[in-house]
């Protein structure tokens, strides 16, 4: 079942490449594994699969321990609270949601101690939906720009979770600001900021995401079925 939606998505991932004369090697697709069992990523490493979100540093550092596997990638795509900060570094390939200088301080802080270098994203509430984390669109370029001076953490792109819709659609035009903010962010090319990566597009609408520019899709339910938060 896992392999067979695996399978799929990537399909569609070509697909939407396809439409939007992309190169679908220009897309990674991180298998976002919270709440599911070892075993079902297991599933998924057979099928070829290396990289996973999680939102939860805990469960993020225990399937990594688990696995003890260099080749796979774990990325951390929740909100993240400055006191868990320390136990991440060093475990995750990518940190998604940095929305702050104080959160950003936090990394470096712990990646100079760690003697590392952490890659992060800016996440940016572009629907500006007052339920959700991530910095405004007009205060991104500003935030960008002194955590950018820090010197242990390393700006890799942005990322943002479009709202929660009905039609994948109606998302459009948030992705299509995202790539605009992208792209307008990209062409300052402010020192220490690698503009590469564009996170964005869920089960629900990553197909349109990657239509509007997205690098990097995170699709959980698409893969691992319906979580169950109740177990
Ligand atoms: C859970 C989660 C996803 C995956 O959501 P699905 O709808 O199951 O694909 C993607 N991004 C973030 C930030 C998440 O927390």
């Amino acid at each position: 079942m896992i392999q067979e939606k695996l399978t799929e998505v990537r399909d569609n991932i070509i697909q939407s490449c396809a439409r939007a004369g992309r190169s679908p090697e220009e897309v990674t697709l991180i298998a976002v594994s919270k709440t599911k069992p070892v075993s079902a990523i297991e599933v998924a490493i057979a099928a070829g699969q290396t990289v996973f979100g999680e939102n939860k540093v805990q469960e993020l550092c225990d399937k990594r321990e688990y696995f003890q596997n260099p080749a796979l990638q774990w990325h951390m795509i929740g909100h993240l609270q400055r006191n868990k900060v320390k136990y991440l570094i060093g475990k995750t390939a990518l940190i998604h949601s940095v929305d702050s200088l104080r959160l950003a301080e936090q990394i470096d802080a712990g990646s100079a101690k760690a003697g590392a270098e952490t890659d992060i994203l800016i996440e940016v509430n572009m629907a500006r939906e007052g339920t959700k984390f991530g910095v405004m669109p007009e205060d991104a370029e500003r935030l960008i720009r002194v955590v950018a001076a820090l010197p242990h953490v390393h700006i890799c792109g942005l990322m943002t979770i479009a709202p929660y819709v009905a039609e994948a659609e109606d998302n459009r035009s948030i992705f299509r600001q995202m790539y605009q903010l992208y792209i307008d962010i990209k062409d300052k090319k402010i020192d220490n900021v690698d503009m590469k990566i564009l996170s964005m597009g869920m089960t629900r609408d990553y197909q349109v995401a990657i239509e509007e520019g997205a690098t990097m899709v995170r699709v959980g339910t698409g893969i691992f079925g319906e979580r169950n938060y109740n177990r």
